[in-house]
């Protein structure tokens, strides 16, 4: 019988949480393909698909390689563990005249033979089934597994695809992503769900100053981002007000400083109303002048009680790319709408702000009601993925 051999990581470390992240990775697997046909079935370190569409097994590959928790996958042809049976497979394997090892793993030790010695007498059967073959131990060409499982059966396959890692999403609490129309902040939303933090964003637009293509651009990034980690619930607030105010009151070089100040605020509180564990950006460090060190801790420090996670902190921008690219926001992200950071940018923001000349410039101001009065403008939009 054709199956999907499903592998999963680091849920081994997890002592007596095991069964919440299996049952999580489990659910969350089966939400991911809920418009297949397909049984599911589990034996101890394997997760196995079968009785499902073979002309569909490519579109469910990919459904399986987006969810956070699977390590690896192969297709594989399943039969009880019996010698003759798993013969009869391996001895339908073309090889051709290619160089090839076969690796025999054995979970389930009633088997009769060794895991050497059912290797060995596999690899006779396919050098006299292959004319011209040959067993290269080091670098073989082709690779072909069996694998006996606690089940009884044996698994046969020659291909391993790699899929997410990461934890399941959904056992790592909930964060607010702040998510701008760039390149970074997606990676970082997708980067922080790996670790199985199920994402909120929020999105602050300077409409009339920037395009609702902006806005549109934005909407399309949670989209793309739906396709790892299902449902986001998008917070869109306007920070229009807030712009215009610290442009006329505050000195130019904190102008982004005072803005992303507000930015944690807005956030913080958007965090306690829809009970959000933590605030994620897109930072990278040194990245531009509000990304030094010292802004860091100048924006950082208006949160009191929650984190603040960077993923992207030690990332280079060619990392960044590599993994947008991957993911497939890059496009997107790229397209030229700006995004409400680039209206009234000063020519020369401060690399090393302090605190105390932020709350100096901030005492221009009436940070509590610019703050909710921000809040006061939020529109909440669902997001699936088309
Ligand atoms: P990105 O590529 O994510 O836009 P960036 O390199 O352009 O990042 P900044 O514009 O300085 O950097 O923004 C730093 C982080 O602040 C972003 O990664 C994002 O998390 C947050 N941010 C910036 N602008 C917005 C916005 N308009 N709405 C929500 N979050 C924002
Ligand atoms: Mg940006």
């Amino acid at each position: 019988m054709k199956v999907l051999l499903l592998r999963f990581g680091e849920l081994y470390l997890k002592g007596n949480n095991r069964n919440v992240f299996e049952n999580t990775l489990i659910q969350n697997i089966k939400t991911m393909l809920k418009d297949e046909q397909f049984t599911f079935s589990k034996t101890f370190g394997r997760y196995v698909i079968s009785n499902y569409d073979e002309n569909r097994q490519d579109e469910i590959i990919e459904k399986l390689k987006k969810v956070f928790g699977l390590y690896s996958l192969s297709p594989a042809i399943e039969v009880d563990a019996q010698l003759d049976k798993i013969k009869e497979v391996v001895s339908q394997i073309k090889i051709g005249r290619q160089s090839f090892k076969v690796f025999v793993k054995r979970a389930d030790k009633t088997f009769p033979l060794s895991s050497m010695e059912l290797a060995r007498g596999l690899g006779e059967l396919l050098l006299n089934q292959n004319v011209g073959s040959s067993v290269d131990l080091y670098n073989p060409q082709k690779e072909i597994y069996v694998d006996i499982r606690l089940n009884h059966k044996a698994y046969i396959f020659d291909e391993v695809i790699k899929c997410q890692g990461g934890l399941p999403l959904g056992t790592a609490g909930n964060g607010l992503l702040l998510l701008s129309g760039g390149i970074d902040s997606p990676v970082a939303g997708y980067l922080m769900a790996k670790r199985g933090m199920r994402l909120e964003a929020l999105h602050f637009h300077s409409y009339p100053y920037t395009s609702t293509q902006a806005k549109d651009k934005v909407i399309k990034l949670a989209q793309l981002l739906c396709n790892y980690v299902g449902e986001i619930k998008l917070h869109i607030v306007s920070f229009t007000k807030v712009q215009e105010e610290i442009h006329k009151r505050c000195k130019s070089e904190y102008m982004i400083t005072i803005m992303r100040r507000i930015m944690m605020r807005v956030a913080e509180k958007i965090c306690i109303a829809n009970n959000l564990g933590a605030i994620i950006t897109g930072e990278s460090l040194g990245q531009v002048a509000s990304q030094t060190m010292q802004s860091m801790t100048v924006t950082g420090s208006v949160v009191d009680n929650l984190p603040i996670f960077r993923p992207c902190i030690a990332m280079d921008k060619e990392e960044i790319i590599a993994i947008s690219k991957n993911i497939n926001t890059y496009e997107t992200s790229i397209l030229p709408f700006e995004d409400c950071c680039t209206v009234f940018l000063p020519k020369n923001p401060v690399i090393k702000p302090t605190i105390r000349q932020a709350e100096s410039e901030e005492s221009y101001l009436n940070i509590n009601s610019l703050v909710d009065e921000c809040i006061t403008t939020e529109e909440v939009v669902l997001i699936n993925k088309n």
